[in-house]
């Protein structure tokens, strides 16, 4: 399989290379060539084992294109997807079905994505790409900075993901004060030399921004062998598709599966939709949004307008005003035409928005839904759920499991996403509900780890030195 930009100027390049550069040269996001069908051919399979259904997927989207040079195919990608998922991974750190589906009400599910080792969705993906990432370095002999910018969850995940790493340094830029205690420990207590958890003085965009600052200094990305693990990573778009083709084939009788996404940059939404191209009987895509709502109102609007700031809520792994991989829905809507990308991103560069074309926006309602939850409302939910169900709720499921109300015409079988453990934001949980979700046992130890942070301030040259200091890829 090769993947080009969604701003239609840099050359394709294989599997391995998307995942490892991240952004294209061009600033476009890498997309497959073609959408290969699994789903339809598959679906026994992914009734049965997460592992097997991950190392088909794996499998289609690395495939190896005839007459291409390519490091990737389908042995290594299920060895290494039964490494990360399989009975060896579950007896250790995962429940046994890695993404189990819980009912709620009749024809309503809730698919729980965060039992993995630190407890949010993100480690479904991270978790593969861990290994993924010390595959391609070992076969070139490479090494690696990793950055990423965390609004809390894919830090800790990206830290249990690249922890002991050989060949790879994790430097993890979080927003300072805005982050949940659980979260924040699970980036500064593993305890590995190789991991560098860094306050930054200012909120989640300003850490992203320094991120894209590194990139964009070639010299300096090229000396620290520079990568990511953001949402817009293609590897962790691929690993999230999996649990969306498991879960509508498990359910699908009598018919296709409206799933409900709680949305900031539009990653895991990504993923459903590409387990839908690629055959999975899927039929809506519900955005659901708290009050940084960019999404929401680009449906509702048909305009994508960046907010003039960006609101601090009981979901922050949400709290984020442009929604990265929203690009990527925009090149499928546009019929895959780059210099139009490239246009609507050059005005939002520019003015902060864009409008959709008309039949861009059609192909978005067709496939996708959205709304926005007000704080008050994911209390609100999380309380009732709670009373109704027995079912204790994180903030962010939470504003999943509103919006399946505020939202008209679903059908059923309805799954809501479940993306993090509600341990992770235990007061908001107890405030709402007045019980105080427990730890895993798994990781009881949290809070008598020792932990290592440094703080840096919002700038990135101080960042620079100490990546520069630290890292051992830098030549
Ligand atoms: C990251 C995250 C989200 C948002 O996921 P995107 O892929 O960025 O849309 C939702 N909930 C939780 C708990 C998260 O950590």
């Amino acid at each position: 399989m090769r993947y080009i930009s969604t701003r239609g100027q840099a050359p394709a390049v294989s599997f391995l290379d998307a995942v490892l550069a991240g952004l294209a040269p061009d600033g476009g996001l890498y997309m497959p060539e073609n959408w290969p069908v699994i789903g339809r051919d598959n679906g026994w399979a992914f009734t049965r084992h997460f592992h097997n259904s991950a190392g088909i997927v794996l499998g289609a989207f690395g495939k190896p294109d005839l007459g291409e040079q390519d490091e990737f195919g389908e042995s290594p990608a299920r060895a290494l997807a039964d490494s990360a998922y399989g009975f060896l991974a579950a007896d250790k750190n995962w429940h046994r079905a890695i993404t189990p589906l819980v009912q709620i009400d009749g024809g309503e599910w809730i698919l729980e994505l965060f039992h993995g080792p630190s407890l949010s969705f993100k480690d479904v993906a991270m978790q593969l790409i861990g290994p993924l990432y010390d595959y391609a370095l070992t076969l070139r002999n490479e090494k690696l900075s990793v950055v990423c910018a965390t609004s809390g969850d894919t830090g800790g995940a990206a830290v249990e993901a690249i922890k002991g790493s050989a060949r790879s340094d994790l430097f993890v830029l979080m927003p300072k004060g805005r982050v949940s205690d659980v979260q924040k420990r699970f980036m500064t207590a593993s305890g590995a030399a190789n991991v560098h958890a860094i306050d930054i003085d200012g909120d989640f965009d300003a850490c992203q921004a320094i991120v894209k600052a590194l990139f964009a200094d070639r010299n300096f990305s090229q000396r620290a062998r520079l990568s990511g693990v953001n949402s817009i990573n293609w590897a962790r778009i691929v690993a999230q598709s999996v649990y969306f083709q498991v879960a509508a084939h498990t359910l699908c009788a009598p018919g296709p599966v409206d799933f409900v996404v709680p949305t900031g940059n539009f990653g895991d939404a990504f993923s459903g939709y590409v387990a839908k191209m690629c055959g999975a009987p899927i039929r809506k895509i519900v955005l659901a949004t708290n009050a940084n709502d960019i999404l929401t109102r680009a449906l509702q609007t048909g305009r994508y307008e960046r907010a003039a700031h960006s609101h601090a809520t009981l979901s922050p792994a949400m709290d984020i005003q442009v929604a990265s991989n929203f690009e990527r829905i925009i090149f499928e809507a546009v019929g895959r035409d780059g210099a139009v990308v490239r246009r609507l991103y050059d005005q939002f560069a520019q003015s902060g928005g864009f409008d959709i074309p008309p039949q861009a926006l059609a192909f978005l309602r067709e496939h996708f839904d959205a709304t926005a939850v007000s704080d008050a409302e994911t209390a609100e939910t999380m309380r009732a759920t709670w009373k109704q169900s027995g079912y204790l709720a994180c903030p962010h499921t939470a504003v999943g499991l509103r919006a399946r109300q505020q939202v008209s015409g679903l059908g059923h079988p309805l799954v809501t996403l479940a993306t993090a453990h509600p341990a992770k934001f235990p007061d908001t949980v107890e405030q709402a509900t007045g019980m105080r979700p427990p730890l895993p046992a798994k990781h009881a130890d949290l809070f008598s780890r020792p932990e290592r942070i440094d703080t840096l301030p919002n700038d990135v040259e101080a960042v620079k030195r100490f990546i520069q200091e630290r890292s051992r890829a830098w030549s």
